[in-house]
């Protein structure tokens, strides 16, 4: 590979970021890429399961420190050699947490980090449910030139999505990066595809692959790794692969058509009367779940493919 491939994961706070983020990574590095993964999150554990579960002094913590910053204080090696970087956040309470992340990769530019190490790929996990001018700079500035969203079919996840597309839409106008595709990751539930598929189909995009919940990835992260370094043997490890393999020979590059507020509100209405349809079909009981909350569906398992009218 000539050129590094920039490549952005956005996504709702705990949806899944950085658990596939770093297998992705960590995958791709046993594929025998350069791989660096760049944390945008102020919750800065982008990298953890790379580095058994430590955390890293951040880029934001060492600027703060006021002193000269040496690249080795800033780019940790990780597993496989995977390197890792954590933009970090602001003191609570004190100062804006996207503002910081343009603070960091502006120094990771003028250090001219990315130059020094021309990694093959670098992995953007960059916390997607916030607004902000900040946390939209991997998209706005041309950073990445791919951008794939982590999501589940709850609603507040495709909603974080949605939001996305519509800063994607905003921002490609003017040379900003373009979306390559939905990753479904079920971390509660079984994952609905269906719903995701709707929502991909409702807005014009293409969906990357599903990852299903794995005990196997909670295992590995409480002894602070990867499923690729934890469990390689594992199917959840040969479904990272795939996944990772997909999204390095994916070429898709295109504007999504995010939804409007109230239609958003329209479609996922429409979601709660099929489910709700669903289940009273499947003689389940008939609660009432609360309207607005898509999110206690009573869907089982094995449903989540049937097709529901
Ligand atoms: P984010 O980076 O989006 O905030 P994380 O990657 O930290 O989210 O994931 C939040 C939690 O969900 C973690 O404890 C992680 O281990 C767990 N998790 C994520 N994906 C899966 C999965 N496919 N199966 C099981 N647990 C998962
Ligand atoms: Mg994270």
């Amino acid at each position: 590979m000539t050129k590094t491939r920039n490549i952005a994961i956005y996504g709702k706070g705990g949806i899944g970021k950085s658990t596939t983020s770093s297998n992705i990574s960590a995958a791709l590095s046993e594929k025998g890429y350069k791989v660096m993964q760049i944390g945008c999150d102020p919750k800065s554990d982008s990298t953890n399961t790379l580095r058994g579960g430590r955390f890293v002094p951040t880029v934001l913590d060492k600027l703060r420190s006021g002193k000269k910053i040496e690249t080795s204080e800033i780019v940790h090696v990780g597993f496989n050699g995977i390197l890792c970087v954590e933009t970090g956040g602001p003191e609570p309470g004190v100062g804006c947490a996207g503002r910081g992340i343009i603070t960091a990769i502006e120094l990771l530019k003028q250090k001219k980090i990315l130059e020094e190490f021309s990694p093959d790929i670098i992995i953007y996990d960059v916390l997607g449910d916030v607004v902000c001018g900040g946390f939209a700079m991997p998209i706005r500035e041309g950073v990445a030139e791919q951008v794939y969203t982590v999501s589940s079919s709850d609603f507040m996840s495709l909603y974080a999505s949605n939001n996305l597309f519509k800063g994607i839409k905003k921002y490609s106008k003017s040379g900003g990066a373009l979306f390559s595709g939905i990753i479904g990751n079920s971390i509660n539930l079984p994952i609905n595809e269906e719903i995701i598929q709707d929502f991909a189909a409702n807005t014009k995009v293409t969906i990357a692959g599903f990852v299903p919940r794995s005990l196997t990835v909670a295992k590995a992260e409480l002894q602070g790794k990867t499923t690729i370094e934890a469990a390689p043997d594992s199917d959840q490890a040969e479904l990272y692969r795939n996944l990772a393999q997909k999204i390095i020979s994916n070429e898709n590059r295109y504007v999504p058509a995010p939804l409007g507020t109230d239609e958003l509100k329209a479609w996922a209405e429409s979601w709660y009367d099929r489910l709700l349809e669903h289940n009273n079909n499947q003689g389940q009981q008939a609660t009432e779940p609360v309207k607005s909350d898509l999110k206690y569906y009573e869907l089982k398992p094995d449903s989540a493919k049937a097709r529901v009218k």
